[in-house]
């Protein structure tokens, strides 16, 4: 039997419903996802690759009834004055097309059938759609709470990006790139992860808590600072001390204040002056040529600047809202795993200045297991 169609317009609405903080650049409300409705092991490469496939057909499925949503219904359901239906296009179209791209990387060990998540090969986008939309007969009895749970959350996890899509150059985000000097975690590899951490050193314990669960599960991540609260720390503990506590972690620059680099007249000295007092309190090796905008909004046209700086503009993919007070851990670990899946490669975004990546990613790490692998911080992004 065919999943019943989802009330999408109602549930994107009702999405829309709850009221934006005036700062924030984030969602209305945040996807979550509930790993625990499919029951087999994620921590082997085929176990991986075959949630992988049943979360792609879904994820798919949302992405066809997204496209068909008229400009009028995004501008109700996202609450927002103006829509940028050419970049809406674009960014649907990138993500039909990677879709179809990791479909065929967890397809890999299709052949011989009788697997449910398995469908004929695909050549196509169209290929993709139309499969997707048949493999729906296919879906046994027992993972049909598993099927309903991640369609509403690839649907709402849909409105988040295609509200900042909307948007976009106007506001800009993480949601697309003004050229070459930026970076988004799109070129990794399959099954390819980069951790970061941005808004920190913390006040409190939170960045000591976040270094120490790194360290325990020995792997590594870019921490984007803030200057002004990296220069409160190194005036409290002196930059020995500091540089001493992210021993093997990579550092970069989130700009001096937390405020939108895209309008701010002193964009240009947030990001220099940042940079200098990394070089100051941290060995050159540990600093990496990467700035990363609150918020993802940068000026579009500052490529020159950039490069006559020599750095590179840090964006990510993979965001796990973990500075929202409406997720918890659990929502965390549960929004990531689906994420992951869905889209097989990437840079996740956390907040070290928050308590939530400390429990959440342990979680992951050990459902994830070896099937799928962690980038060193120090080694460079492809571009
Ligand atoms: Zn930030």
């Amino acid at each position: 039997m065919r999943a019943p169609a989802l009330p999408l317009l109602c549930m994107v609405a009702a999405l829309a419903a709850v009221a934006l903080p005036a700062t924030a650049a984030g969602p209305a409300a945040v996807a979550k996802a509930d790993r625990r409705l499919w029951t087999e092991t994620l921590n082997s490469r085929n176990g991986f690759d075959k949630a992988s496939r049943a979360s792609i057909l879904t994820y798919a499925t949302a992405l066809q009834d997204m496209q068909k949503m008229a400009d009028a219904d995004m501008l109700a359901a996202f609450k927002i004055k103006s829509l940028n239906r050419a970049s809406v296009d674009k960014w649907l179209k990138s993500e039909l097309a990677l879709s179809l791209a990791n479909y065929q990387r967890a397809a890999r060990d299709c052949a011989g059938g009788g697997d449910w998540t398995c469908v004929a090969p695909l050549g196509n986008v169209e290929a993709l759609l139309r499969q997707a939309d048949s493999w729906q007969k296919s879906i046994p009895a027992g993972q049909q709470a598993w099927h309903a749970n991640l369609s509403a959350f690839a649907h709402a996890y849909l409105a988040e990006q295609l509200r900042l899509a909307a948007l976009f150059p106007k506001v800009s985000s993480e949601i697309d790139r003004f050229g070459p000097h930026e970076w988004n975690g799109d070129t990794l590899e399959d099954r390819q992860f980069l951790l970061t951490f941005d808004d920190g050193p913390s006040p409190g314990p939170n960045t000591d808590d976040t270094l120490a669960m790194l360290a325990a599960a020995k792997k590594t991540g870019v921490f984007f600072v803030l200057g002004e609260n990296l220069q409160n720390r190194v005036n409290k503990a002196g930059a020995a001390k500091v540089a001493a506590s992210y021993k093997n972690q990579c550092m970069a620059s989130h700009g001096w204040q937390h405020q939108s680099h895209a309008k701010w007249d002193q964009w240009q000295d947030s990001i220099t002056r940042t940079h200098a007092l990394l070089n100051t309190t941290f060995g050159k090796g540990d600093v990496l040529p990467y700035f990363r905008p609150p918020y993802g909004q940068r000026p579009a046209d500052s490529a020159p600047f950039f490069q006559q700086q020599g750095l590179q503009v840090a964006l990510w993919n993979l965001d796990s809202q973990d500075w929202s007070s409406q997720v918890t851990a659990d929502d965390v670990s549960n929004r990531m795993i689906a994420l992951m899946l869905i889209k097989r490669h990437g840079v996740l975004l956390f907040h070290d200045v928050h308590n939530k990546a400390k429990s959440a990613l342990p979680v992951i790490f050990d459902e994830l297991g070896t099937a799928v692998s962690w980038r060193d911080c120090q080694q460079a992004l492809p571009r």
